[in-house]
């Protein structure tokens, strides 16, 4: 019997279970797939909005001001890359002048610190690159760049690391109300019993909602198509630049990652299906040729993937975070900017179950720091040489394009949470995210995953069951 069970391993789920992970109190995340991040938090523009997007006095409003304020903090506690990069929001006709207007004034209502619109020699200082056909821009110092799935990997490893459960490969088909709380029942007919439930589950969360009788949420899947270019192209622009928003979205933007790649995208466009994550050729062209007003020095050849995430846009317009009264709390439609905001929903939701009767004594050890995964990678040679000297297989390098050693790849498999398939070690190490995408590495990685879990070759995957990559040896020996 848990105190609180989380349902969703994204950056909503992980950072509410780090924050309940701070009291005396039995708590678990329970996720559908192999691993956690597998969701919207694995696949977005990755901006920490400074907060000017949202209407005033909306829940999306006030949580991304006050998300984005803690996120520094919460980033460097977890050790995950975060840097204030500030954004622009460029304007290239008197049109888009009102609209950046409209965002100033929305953002400074909203309580923005430092924003002010520039004209166009202070964004060509700025952004030396920019199109010639910018006039003006909003100008937000307090926007910043931070690697999401890093994020999510991190909040629900630390809140391991303090004593929360996880769940993986426990897929949410129905629940039932008891007299102490709620049984939480799997695909498989599993049972995890719990006094309160916390709803984190992205685009699925309308229909956990209604599991637990909440019919009014509606969630409908918006894709979002992207362009990742190489580490060669990640300083051909500093700052986050957005085009002006639209009824669908913030529009295409153009950003460096704190991982130095520089990322384009995405699409906006409706669908029905909340599984569809390709990426077409329609979707990549047109984010492409938007990415292209903004500067001309894109380069599609230096493209080493693309990828398609699915916004879970809500019936309201705003995040739908509230509890059904007997401590069953909902974190629906929660879109963009849902990953600035995480720090400050997580805590609003902490509140929700306070309210419901949910006691909060604060314990003694918590610990809310944990290792960098990437702190050998950017250790000095010195250092590196000391932990090689000590652990050799810190001397051995798996993934060539970005340098990453079999000791990080087997830390990563040892860690909380986890890495049990190929793209959790992608996730936590880097290893296979160069430029030859594994190519090269995949397969010493599948054998160190095959080693440490003590399974077969051919059982590892790439991102759990029905991504078997091996499925039988080319010669018999
Ligand atoms: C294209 C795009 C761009 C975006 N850009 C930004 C941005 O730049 N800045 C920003 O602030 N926000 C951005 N967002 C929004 C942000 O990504 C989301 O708000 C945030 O990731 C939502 O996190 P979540 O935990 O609610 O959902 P998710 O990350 O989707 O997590 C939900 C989890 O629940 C699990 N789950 C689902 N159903 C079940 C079930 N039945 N049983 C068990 N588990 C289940 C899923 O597998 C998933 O892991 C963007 C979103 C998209 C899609």
């Amino acid at each position: 019997m848990y105190d609180v069970s989380v349902i969703g391993g994204g950056v909503i789920g992980g950072l509410t279970a780090r924050k309940l992970a701070r009291y005396k109190l039995k708590i678990c995340v329970i996720e559908k797939e192999n691993d956690v991040a597998m969701g919207a938090s694995k696949a977005n523009s990755a901006i920490v909005h400074a907060g000017f997007d949202a209407a005033p006095l909306t829940l999306k409003a006030k949580l991304n001001v006050k998300g984005s304020e803690m996120m520094e903090r919460i980033a460097s506690e977890l050790g995950v890359k975060y840097r204030r990069n500030g954004s622009l929001v460029v304007a290239f006709d008197d049109k888009d002048r009102d609209t950046v207007t409209e965002l100033y004034e929305r953002g400074i209502k909203n309580g923005v610190r430092e924003l002010r619109i520039i004209e166009r020699g202070e964004v060509l200082s700025l952004e030396p690159n920019i199109s010639d056909d910018v006039v003006c821009a909003l100008y937000a110092p307090t926007g910043a760049i931070v690697c999401p799935y890093e994020l999510t990997v991190a909040a629900i490893g630390n809140a391991m690391d303090n004593g929360a459960k996880l769940y993986t490969n426990f897929e949410v088909s129905d629940i039932n109300k008891t007299g102490e709380g709620y049984e939480i029942i799997s695909s498989n007919g599993d049972v995890i019993k719990s006094a309160y439930v916390v709803n984190a589950a992205g685009i699925n969360a309308d229909s956990i909602a209604a599991m637990a009788g909440c019919d009014d949420i509606n969630i409908r899947p918006r894709r979002g198509e992207y362009i990742l270019l190489d580490k060669a192209d990640g300083g051909v622009v500093s700052h986050t630049i957005f085009q002006t928003p639209s009824d669908m979205g913030k529009g295409i933007l153009v950003t460096p990652t704190v991982d130095g790649n520089l990322l384009l995208g995405p699409t906006a466009e409706d669908t029905d299906d909340k599984t569809d994550k390709r990426t077409t050729p329609n979707g990549l062209s047109k984010v492409l040729d938007r990415a292209r007003k903004t500067t001309d020095r894109i380069d599609p050849k230096h493209t080493i993937t693309s990828f398609c995430g699915l916004r879970a846009v809500g019936n309201t317009g705003d995040f739908i975070i509230k509890s059904n009264g007997t401590g069953f709390i909902n974190a629906a439609g929660i879109e963009s900017p849902g990953l600035s905001a995480a720090p400050a929903i997580a805590e609003y939701i902490v509140e929700l179950l306070k309210n419901d009767g949910l006691e909060l004594e604060e314990k003694s050890d918590f610990n809310p720091v944990r290792e960098p995964t990437h702190a050998f990678r950017e250790a000095s040679a010195e250092a590196k040489n000391k932990i090689i000297a000590e652990k050799s297989e810190y001397g051995r390098i798996i993934c060539r394009c970005e340098g990453i050693s079999e000791g990080e790849i087997r830390a990563a498999i040892r860690q909380n949470p986890p890495a049990r398939d190929l793209d959790a070690v992608k996730r936590r190490t880097r290893a296979q995210m160069g430029r030859c995408q594994g190519g090269f590495c995949m397969p010493y990685i599948t054998g160190i995953i095959a080693e440490e879990l003590g399974i077969p070759y051919e059982e590892v995957t790439k991102s759990g069951k029905g991504s078997e990559i091996n499925i039988g040896k080319t010669k018999e020996i």
